[in-house]
């Protein structure tokens, strides 16, 4: 499969035409250092060029039935089902996830833009009654054009809820998606444009994170803001969407808890979180983290989880054999040596991994913790990589407590076979999204999204759908 593909020419889509600039930047493959691709960088022209278009764009769009939108976004998604390894390829050489999991996060994405693009029909009002001769009519509205910008670490499931939850609703969207891992997003806008979207609905662009949103957030033609990535980022763009009474969807970053309680087996448990932990390396938002294990039962999950993680095997994503790919940038890497470095100073046990391997990529092993100590800063600052730190606790109250004692809450999970514990669990702990006994933090049809500083606004189910519409409430009085 690997040798049958070849990493795509970069280009931004604007006005339903493809796109070159001048300047670009280079792209890397994580596993091997090399350059793989030019990201072409937007200019002021390019931004202003893809402003009118998404402003006639929005016209078009919201005056298309709901019926004919989702049909062209089921067409988009039947084509990415299509070419599934293309795109796998791609974005494996450019994130380094293996290509089983390149792929079944395209097939997530495309169950996304399904369920969107059917929800989207489903955006209804309410008829109010009232005294005769009056109505009162609330009308759900598009919001208009949304600014999004996607991460490195979901090439195209991440741009798949924006741009899905935008033109389900009847928005126009100009995306900034990632400069490390572009080819996810541009592949999925060619499927897109491929099943008949018409021009400006949808605009790609590349280029300097920061001059693009300084750019985009104020201008008045832009009525919505999503981003996903880190928390110094989000407060940025939301301090800046505020100045200009802008709603934003920010989902940030996590810390997530595990509360492995005194019922849970061990040994099941300890297995199923290190594969947990190990996938996309834990460079995930709702990464499993904190394992907060009990007493009773510490020694034989931290046996089992150490166990489990000496068997995944890292290597390149290209290779069947790899179970992790390697980080996606370096700056991974230098903080998962840092972080390692730090805990074992301060008395945390390296059960398993703990070193780079190799000196060419990002390569670095799943890695296990033991008896970390709450001062380790891996346990108060996100690591985004695949750290698994494992910490004893005493008592249901303690796990809550620790649970909740960071300023994050996006996801949390818990493994436990009692119904009152895990009612406790849903009640008290303080996340957007909580599994218990499994690692999957939502689904296409489920409302996904944090917490405190994790963010608000929710992507997925009809939650996410509501975001993107504006809410108009009509009184006629009938003469
Ligand atoms: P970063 O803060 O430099 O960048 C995060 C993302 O934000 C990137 O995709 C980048 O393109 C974008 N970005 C940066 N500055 C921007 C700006 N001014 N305007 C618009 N977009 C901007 O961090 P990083 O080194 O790339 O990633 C590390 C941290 O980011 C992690 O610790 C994690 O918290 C967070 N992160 C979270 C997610 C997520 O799914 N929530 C995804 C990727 C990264």
């Amino acid at each position: 499969m690997s040798t049958q593909y070849q990493y795509p020419k970069l280009q931004m889509l604007i006005n339903g035409k493809w796109r070159d600039t001048k300047d670009h930047e280079p792209v890397l493959n994580p596993a091997e250092e090399t350059v793989i691709g030019q990201l072409p960088m937007a200019t002021r022209q390019d931004l202003d060029d893809a402003l009118e278009a998404a402003q006639a764009g929005f016209r078009a769009w919201r005056a298309t039935s709901p019926a004919k939108r989702a049909e062209i976004l089921l067409n988009g998604a039947r084509l990415v089902r299509e070419r599934v390894d293309e795109h796998a390829y791609a974005i494996t050489l450019e994130q380094g996830k293996p290509l089983a999991q390149s792929k079944s996060e395209i097939l997530r994405g495309c169950e996304i833009i399904e369920w969107d693009a059917t929800e989207g029909r489903r955006v209804y009002g309410r008829i109010i009654p009232s005294e005769p001769g009056m109505r009162h009519t609330v009308l759900r509205q598009p919001v208009g054009i949304v600014a999004a910008f996607s991460p490195w670490n979901f090439p195209m499931s991440s741009p798949a809820r924006k741009i899905a939850g935008a033109l389900s609703a009847g928005c126009s969207i100009i995306i900034k998606a990632s400069e490390e891992t572009p080819a996810g997003a541009m592949l999925l806008a060619k499927a897109l444009t491929d099943g008949g979207l018409p021009p400006g609905a949808l605009n790609l662009i590349f280029g300097n994170p920061a001059e693009i949103s300084d750019y985009l957030i104020p201008k008045p033609q832009v009525r919505l803001i999503t981003f996903t990535g880190s928390i110094p980022v989000g407060k940025r763009l939301t301090t800046l969407a505020g100045q200009h009474m802008k709603p934003v969807i920010m989902e940030l970053g996590g810390h997530a808890p595990v509360l492995v309680c005194e019922d849970a087996d061990p040994v099941a448990a300890g297995t199923t979180c290190a594969i947990g932990k190990s996938r996309n390396s834990g460079q995930v938002c709702t990464a499993p983290t904190r394992f907060f294990v009990h007493d009773k039962i510490y020694r034989e999950f931290s046996d089992a989880i150490a166990r489990k993680a000496n068997a995944i095997k890292e290597g390149n994503g290209l290779d069947p054999a790899s179970d992790m790919g390697p980080l996606a940038n370096r700056r991974r890497l230098e903080a998962m040596e840092m972080f390692v470095e730090d805990a074992a100073a301060k008395g945390a046990k390296i059960l398993a991994g703990g070193r780079r391997i190799g000196d060419r990529g990002y390569h670095f092993p799943l890695t296990v913790l033991g008896d970390i100590p709450i001062e380790a800063r891996a346990m108060s600052e996100e690591p985004f990589g695949p750290l698994a730190l494992v910490h004893r606790v005493r008592s249901l109250d303690e796990a809550i407590e620790k649970a909740n004692s960071l300023p994050f809450g996006l996801a949390g999970y818990a493994f436990t076979r009692s119904a009152a514990t895990a009612h406790r669990l849903s009640e008290e702990v303080e996340v957007g999204n909580l599994g218990i006994n499994h690692f999957v933090a939502s689904v296409a049809e489920t409302p996904f999204g944090g917490v405190k500083e994790s963010g608000f606004g929710r992507e997925g189910g009809t939650e996410g759908l509501e975001c993107y519409t504006v809410t108009k409430n009509v009184s006629h009085l009938i003469e």
